[in-house]
């Protein structure tokens, strides 16, 4: 249920009206739009009766949402929502790139893959700290140490930082280090976690499970969202389906689809998505075809050398051609909307 409130409410009212809706036992959520607030009724709502919210003084309108995900859909909100990180805007009608390696190794190999973000254009920097491995023999990222050298990264170069973090307990430790927190794949069901970063004040980038559907991811990012934190980015990053020339399926059919159904931005991981370097770029591009609000890929100074993903990860060289397609790509697509 979303409770709509006037346009001239008062501050007074609006907490009224939150007053009134936690003493029937349920929890309200706050969103303030340009225009106008509304409030998210969620939880137990037995004793919620939409006639004694209509009644109250500041209410212009009271919504059922009938989806199960409520914060995360549009009949919530219907503007989209902008996540804004250091200055760079996701969702604000200009896609943006994030890119970096799939681990952090050493200072040298994240400095370099920072500066090469950096001078192409890129606008954040990803790198795992943490990593969740299929094999436990398999490098697990260096942790802190992964932690410290991103800062570094950061430092010098100014680009925010994207990282995972994959366990609730950590949460609080890799907020302190990055700019956006990201959930992967393995964990987009981890409701613990999503509850854990639902209350910390740091963006969060969820990546859809490998076999997750719609539903199950936007209820995932209502999970983030109940909790509190309004800044959640969606990622498609290949789900598992029985083709096996590829790493994953980029299932591109979901973004026009969330776009539809929520106002928080999405984005396209073709790395991932594909596990294949000759297919990033086309795919990344088709990505943005789709109305995905950034990318995120994996780039090292020398893939050869990667201690994750190599198979998937562009050179410096083969990120300079995709940020030069990307740039191409946004002129059209401003040229595109100038003409509508
Ligand atoms: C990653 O971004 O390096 C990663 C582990 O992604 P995913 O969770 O999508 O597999
Ligand atoms: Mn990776």
């Amino acid at each position: 249920m979303v409770i709509v409130l006037k346009q001239d409410a008062s501050k007074e009212q609006i907490n009224h009206v939150v007053e009134v809706v936690r003493s029937l036992g349920a929890r309200t959520h706050i969103s303030r739009g340009e225009e106008r607030t509304i409030i998210g009724v969620i939880g137990d709502k037995r004793n919620v009766q939409k006639e004694q919210l209509m009644a109250l003084p500041g209410v212009e309108n009271v919504i059922s949402i009938l989806q199960p995900y409520k914060l995360v859909s549009r009949e919530f909100k219907h503007d989209d929502t902008i996540v804004r990180v250091n200055g760079v805007e996701i969702g604000g009608g200009t896609p943006v790139m994030i890119a970096g390696p799939c681990s952090v190794e050493n200072e040298r190999q994240i400095i370099e893959s920072a500066w090469i973000v950096k001078n192409h254009g890129g606008q954040l920097l990803r790198g795992g700290a943490f990593k969740p491995r299929t094999n436990p023999y398999s490098f697990q990222g260096l942790g802190v140490e992964g932690l410290r050298l991103l800062q570094k990264a950061k430092e010098e170069t100014g680009l925010p930082i994207v990282t995972e973090v994959m366990q609730a307990g950590d949460a609080e430790l890799v907020a302190e280090y990055s700019d956006i927190l990201q959930i992967g794949a393995r964990n987009m069901q981890n409701y613990m976690l999503l509850k854990a970063v639902g209350r910390l004040d740091k963006p969060v980038l969820l990546k859809r499970g490998m076999s997750a559907t719609l539903k199950e991811f936007l209820m995932s990012a209502e999970y983030i969202m109940s909790e509190g934190n309004n800044n959640v980015i969606l990622c498609e990053r290949g789900i598992r389906t029985f083709v096996d020339f590829t790493r994953n399926t980029l299932d591109l059919n979901i973004v026009p689809a969330i776009k539809k159904l929520s106002h928080l931005p999405i984005i396209v991981d073709p790395s991932h998505g594909t596990g294949r370097t000759d297919l990033v770029i086309p795919m990344g591009l088709a990505g943005l075809a789709a109305g995905a609000d950034g990318l995120m890929v994996e780039i090292h100074p020398n893939p050869e050398k990667a201690w994750s993903d190599a198979d998937q990860t562009l050179n410096p060289e083969q990120f300079a051609e995709l940020m030069h397609k990307f740039k191409h790509f946004i002129e059209w697509q401003k040229s595109l909307y100038a003409e509508i």
